[in-house]
């Protein structure tokens, strides 16, 4: 081979390679990685794929579009979607694509669509992928790898909501409103949050190819509320029913939570606020106000059956809730009623029963609540409520088993608490 032959052999390697298969080998893009590990499930080995390195092109839907559209911006052929979308219930998302997800489209060198990858969600994509036989649809779900991670928190003058101390301690909204449900039977989160009260938890977190993908769930947590400390785990029942107990296995449910509205809605200035002029100087204040925007959501803070559901001068809108025979709680100017709320329905502990108003006696929305015991108002913050249900003896042993763990790390590491990982 003379020399001029290898140049010109050579010249030719390199206009393939820089003309044909642009940019070919270089870009092993993390996307590429992303479908290969971890090894999606439900995928066929003869299917797996990508074969060859090759160029992912993403687009991230926007409002207004569709799929369509967006094969015909980027090229693709219509009779290649057409097939696609004759491919049965898995495909059927791809009809009402949501703004903001991702699509990634591999598109040979030649224009033709090799492969199309719809995100689903953080652990799960669409994957439609072509071969001789044409398209074929398949589901892929990637299995996280999980982490338990501490955090703890404290109120201060500075933060003084549950929300505010809980991001300040990097602490997600998902995790502050599973807290606030764990707690919700013995602590106000609307009301009763004092400086110095202190919080810890121990969670989950779901990591995919070193990326948080999302919170999972908490194992355990302990609230130091006005010099209280309420401690729970999550224990996972023989028919696998997941729920929150105390160390010692008694239920942290009972026959009634603290706030009919939930503290993410309750004004934070509310403390400070005491709404009721005309209510002050008419009759003694037996209820508990809080301050919300008209429209908030009201809860049924125990099961219960509806007793009254109606109108009138003082009260506005309101309604009374039976619970048992020796309980009655009473819920006044609302907006309005929910959905079906009338006398004799049966309602249970946070089902939806109205909305925040102003009607009646009020100068502003707000939810006044009122609790009886035997007829008589009390403070259902500090009245003794029946105990809650312990754990079965049956179970008892399997419960301890599997929380000890969990109460050992949380005071393992709030314990000193100069030790903490995070928080003040
Ligand atoms: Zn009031």
């Amino acid at each position: 081979m003379t020399t001029a032959v290898l140049m010109a052999v050579i010249l030719g390697l390199l206009y393939i390679g820089s003309s044909d298969q642009p940019e070919s080998d270089s870009v092993q893009i993390p996307i590429s990685l992303k479908i290969d590990a971890p090894t999606p499930s439900g995928v066929p080995d003869s299917q797996a794929y990508p074969e060859a390195p090759s160029l992912w092109r993403e687009v991230t839907v926007a409002a207004g579009d569709n799929l369509s559209t967006i094969f015909s911006d980027t090229g693709l052929s219509s009779l290649d979607l057409h097939q696609i979308m004759q491919l049965g219930q898995n495909v059927q998302v791809l009809k009402k694509i949501i703004p903001g997800r991702k699509l990634l489209f591999d598109i040979s060198s030649r224009g033709e669509l090799n492969a199309l990858k719809y995100e689903l969600g953080p652990l799960e994509s669409l994957l439609i992928t072509k071969s001789d036989n044409g398209f074929a649809a398949n589901n892929l779900t990637y299995k996280p790898k999980v982490f338990q991670t501490f955090r703890s928190a404290t109120i201060t003058g500075n933060r003084p909501s549950l929300y505010e101390s809980g991001k300040y301690s990097g602490l997600s909204d998902s995790i502050l409103m599973e807290l606030s449900y764990v707690f919700q039977w013995d602590i106000s989160f609307a009301l009763d949050l004092r400086q110095g009260d202190s919080y810890s938890l121990l969670y989950e977190e779901n990591f995919l190819d070193g990326v948080k993908v999302r919170d999972g769930e908490i194992l355990s947590a302990q609230f130091n509320n006005m010099g209280k400390t309420y401690s729970a785990v999550v224990y996972q029942s023989e028919n696998g029913e997941r729920n929150y107990y105390t160390p010692d296995g008694k239920s942290m449910r009972k026959a009634f939570i603290r706030d009919p509205v939930h503290f993410s809605r309750v004004s934070s200035s509310f403390n400070l606020k005491r709404l009721h002029p005309i209510h002050k100087r008419v009759m003694p204040h037996r209820g508990i106000d809080y301050v919300a925007d008209r429209g908030t959501p009201i809860v049924a803070s125990g099961d219960g059956k509806v007793s009254i559901a109606r109108q009138n001068g003082a009260s506005g809108k309101y309604i009374v809730i039976q619970h048992g025979e020796q309980y009655t709680t009473k819920y006044m100017h609302l907006w309005k009623f929910a959905r079906g709320i009338r006398a004799g329905k049966r309602i249970k502990q946070g089902q939806l029963i109205g909305y925040v108003g102003s009607s009646g006696w009020a100068t502003a929305p707000h939810l006044h609540y009122e609790f009886l015991l035997n007829g008589v108002h009390r403070n259902p913050r500090t009245v003794k409520l029946p105990q809650a249900e312990p754990i079965s003896d049956s179970e008892r042993e399997r419960f301890l088993e599997q929380t000890a763990g969990y109460v050992e790390r949380l005071h393992g590491l709030s314990r000193p608490p100069e030790l903490a990982l995070t928080g003040e």
